[in-house]
């Protein structure tokens, strides 16, 4: 890299400078623009700059490089201006966009647009939309931010190209970065997504009995209200093992009634304040690590540390409750003590406020949280908090990835076998795990990879040496896993020929759990009332008429609904084939289990958790802190309900239908239902006694369940691994998947065709397809798929990537497929 440092800046003579600039666009390559002189000082690589594209076309880009090398072809037209004094990334974030781009095939803009908040990436398309909270004082604007405050708190939004003709146009983007600084005005398309925070009342004890003798003076002392000491014992309790204590928290735990707390409020020994849920501000920055580790949880960490001296990923298996995140608490300890920073991702699902409190407890005003529910100016300052190492342990899904890490040393992926990890669209389609691996190597940092499940490619890795591997097989507190049996619903017979929803052993299991008072969590992967209506007399089906794939029929909106478009319909009474009036209801989702549990246990109280019924993250956490407060009997719900979830009092996991789980066809299938199967039952019997899990299924000879039951991963592993060695799936070969799409099938199936024929002459033997997929029509375009199962070679990767390329590029030259769409997933889950 080019320092600028080396200008002569005196003398004007001086050779001329060249940027090469990422725009946030899927170009082929960047574009290289010319600094005039009077710039080079100011630019560095992570500057954004503002250039002119095209004929008028203006954008804010990020520099990648100075340098001096004159392009050849062309005369570059000038830099415009420079926006930022500093860099908003830093050259390890750029080094991250370039391996992404070339690692999963697509520009490094497209990176860039889904690494930048949104407040970073202008350009004349971009509306700017007026802040009202900001409120109409001006004075401290200059001129030129004056005139656009003006206009915009008149006009409330405007284009940037309006602003261009009210400006100078040399000074647009400059004047608009400084209104956004100023917080005066959003970009529009960050108000997409609507922010509301959520706030709830948490209860403090008053300074001055923190003092612990001031505490026992006041305790011994208590002469009147005992239900009052009560009360407060109870919330010295809480505040002992959970760390903050909210009101209904309290209420519920002490059984104490509302003017019971108000008593102690009004005589100031508790405070009541109310807080955004959210927010982290009022917390310290004090780490407060007050836990022990199990004897085995020490030596796992002793061997972790030993570990990560060698190498630079450690896979950490540990089974289920086993105390995984109290080891990471001890190596992200570590990591701060020493000055760096920490990034920890989880699936977004399992990013709930039950993780965020427990980590909030030891480290305090450590901890930030990257989260999708951030309004566009938290993102910013986020953004700077990480950027100027103020952020020490970051806690985020996937894109947190993308952050300005300045001085990372510990990235750590929990639950890392989950396909969330995967972005599917748009591009870049990465895995943030194998993305996180890459980011901590340009840190010299060090890798942990958590899952008590771990997919086959880490553990095979971890088998071959290449990562670490550290085993935890003890839950906390020596607690038995919990014991699996199988209810064959062949067995059963239902008096339609129906599928059985509850089994007569399920019931009876569910009624001694409540009885005993204990909690229920069942769990079947299809949301709904009835995947679908099908005709008695000749089995039509109802389905999308831009998807090929039939329709889910959902009782409470009463609909029927596509659950690849959204599209949603009327039911139907009447069948389209044969005129016949009856329909019976196939197979069965969440809605239709949570209305036969209403039958059944008519006085439990039964709740639902899936897209439908929890519509955003506050409703997840809030039906999460139902069921920790056990106000909640019985939680039915999708894949939401197995992750990372830590309940207390679960003594039943009921599993619905382990043959939908098993039935895909895919070479996935039996590592996702294993993982899934003993992610779920991980949930029961956490605390205290064993808990116990029911798998209803007709196919009792499945392997997997074998493997489920026993809670053998490794016998699992060996098995499947044996078979994809067979079958020369991955670990043991690389998948490329491309997807061809358009309006015309026949169009689509001769673009799939012809990159197939090209591929063929070296590519041949890998080969896979073209094939339609299984559902081959969404959303009136229609897909073909080709998948390239290649041995592991990088070599031989790198040549069919770049084959990839080239063929695409040739293939939208020939006009019948000009407008083929053609996206390539490396890696495809
Ligand atoms: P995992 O992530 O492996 O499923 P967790 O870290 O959630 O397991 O631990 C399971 C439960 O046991 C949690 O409630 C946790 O607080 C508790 N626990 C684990 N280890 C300890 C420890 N050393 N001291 C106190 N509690 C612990
Ligand atoms: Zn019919
Ligand atoms: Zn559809």
């Amino acid at each position: 890299m080019t320092e600028p440092a080396h200008i002569d800046f005196f003398n004007t003579n001086a050779e001329s400078w060249y940027v090469e600039v990422i725009l946030p666009l899927a170009l082929p390559r960047n574009y290289t623009w010319h600094v005039p002189a009077e710039m080079v000082a100011a630019i560095e690589p992570g500057v954004r700059v503002e250039v002119v594209l095209g004929r008028n076309k203006k954008y804010a880009g990020i520099v990648k490089r100075l340098h001096q090398e004159k392009p050849a072809a062309f005369e570059p037209k000038d830099v415009l201006n420079v926006l930022d004094d500093t860099p908003i990334v830093y050259q390890q974030q750029l080094a991250l966009w370039e391996w992404m781009a070339h690692y999963y095939l697509c520009s490094e803009g497209e990176v860039m647009q889904a690494a930048l908040p949104t407040h970073f990436k202008l350009s004349s398309e971009t509306i700017l939309v007026f802040n009202e909270e900001a409120g109409e004082d001006f004075s401290n604007l200059d001129d030129e931010e004056f005139l656009v405050a003006e206009a915009l708190s008149i006009r409330n939004q405007l284009r940037l190209t309006e602003i261009q003709q009210l400006l100078d146009a040399s000074h647009v983007y400059p004047v608009i970065k400084r209104l956004l600084d100023k917080n005066l005005c959003f970009v529009w398309e960050e108000l997409k997504q609507t922010y509301k925070e959520k706030h709830e009342t948490f209860i403090l004890l008053k300074p001055e009995y923190h003092e612990e003798d001031a505490l026992a003076e006041l305790m011994n002392n208590w002469s009147r209200a005992p239900k009052q000491l009560e009360l407060l014992l109870a919330f010295l309790h809480l505040h002992k093992t959970e760390g903050e204590v909210t009101q209904p928290a309290l209420l519920k735990k002490s059984g104490a009634s509302a003017a019971q707390l108000k008593g102690l409020l009004e005589k100031g020994i508790l405070i009541a304040e109310k807080r955004s849920v959210d927010r982290l501000h009022s917390v310290a920055r004090e780490v407060n690590i007050n836990f022990k580790l199990s004897e085995q949880q020490s030596e796992a960490l002793n061997e972790l540390r030993n570990s990560l001296e060698q190498k630079a990923v450690c896979l950490l298996h540990g089974i289920t409750s086993s105390g995984k995140t109290q080891v990471y608490v001890k190596m992200m300890e570590e990591a701060i003590k020493q000055g760096k920073q920490v990034l920890y991702m989880l699936p977004e699902i399992a990013l709930t406020a039950q993780v965020i409190r427990r980590l909030q407890q030891y480290f305090g005003g450590y901890i930030v949280i990257y989260h999708s529910r951030f309004n566009p100016n938290e993102r910013v300052e986020l953004w700077n908090k990480v950027k100027s190492g103020e952020a020490r342990i970051i806690l985020g899904a996937r894109s947190s990835l993308f952050l300005p890490f300045q001085n990372l040393g510990l990235v750590i992926c929990d639950e890392e076998h989950d396909s969330s990890f995967k972005q599917q669209d748009p591009a870049p389609r990465y895995n943030a795990r194998d993305a996180g691996i890459y980011l901590a190597q340009l840190f010299s940092a060090r890798t942990i990879l958590g899952s008590a499940t771990p997919s086959l490619e880490s553990y095979y890795n971890a088998q071959q040496g290449k990562y670490g591997l550290v085993e935890l097989n003890q839950r906390y507190g020596d607690i038995a896993l919990p014991e699996i049996m199988l209810v064959d619903t062949k067995k059963i017979q239902t008096p339609d020929k129906s599928k059985v929803i509850i089994s007569p052993d399920l019931e009876k299991a569910i009624t001694k759990s409540i009885l005993n008072n204990k909690q229920v969590i069942l769990f079947q992967n299809r949301r709904g009332y009835s995947p679908y209506q099908v005709c008695q007399s000749c089995g039509w089906i109802p389905h999308c008429q831009q998807c090929d794939v039939s329709l889910t029929y959902h009782k409470i909106k009463h609909k029927l609904i596509c659950h690849y478009c959204g599209t949603i319909y009327p039911t139907v009474s009447v069948c389209e084939a044969c005129g016949n009036h009856h329909f019976t209801q196939q197979n069965f989702g969440t809605e239709r289990i949570e209305e036969s549990l209403q039958e059944l246990f008519p006085k439990a109280r039964i709740a639902r958790m899936d897209i439908d019924a929890v519509k955003g993250k506050h409703a997840h956490d809030a039906l999460i802190q139902l069921f920790e407060q056990r106000r909640i009997d019985i939680l039915v719900g999708t894949q939401m309900v197995v992750k990372g979830l830590d309940f207390e009092h679960v003594a039943l996991v009921g599993i619905l239908d382990a043959d939908a789980i098993l039935g895909f066809a895919d070479f996935r299938v039996n590592e996702r239902g294993f993982q899934l199967m003993e992610q779920v039952s991980g949930r029961a019997g956490r605390k205290g006694d064993q808990g116990k899990v029911l798998i209803q299924v007709r196919n009792t000879g499945h392997p997997v369940l074998k493997y489920v039951q026993l809670h053998d991963y490794k016998a699992f592993v060996k098995a499947e691994l044996e078979s994809r060695h067979q079958f020369g799936y991955p670990p043991f070969s690389r998948m490329i998947q491309l997807r061809f799409r358009h309006k015309q099938p026949e169009v689509v199936a001769g673009a799939a065709r012809q990159i197939a024929d090209w591929l063929k002459p070296v590519f041949g033997a890998y080969l896979i397809g073209p094939a339609a997929p299984v559902v081959n029509r969404v959303r009136n375009q229609y897909l073909m798929e080709l998948m390239i199962k290649l041995p592991k070679d990088l070599h031989l990767l790198q040549q069919c990537k770049d084959q990839i390329q080239l063929l695409t590029a040739h293939l939208h030259q020939q006009p019948p497929y000009k407008s083929v769409i053609v996206t390539p997933d490396i890696d495809p889950i």
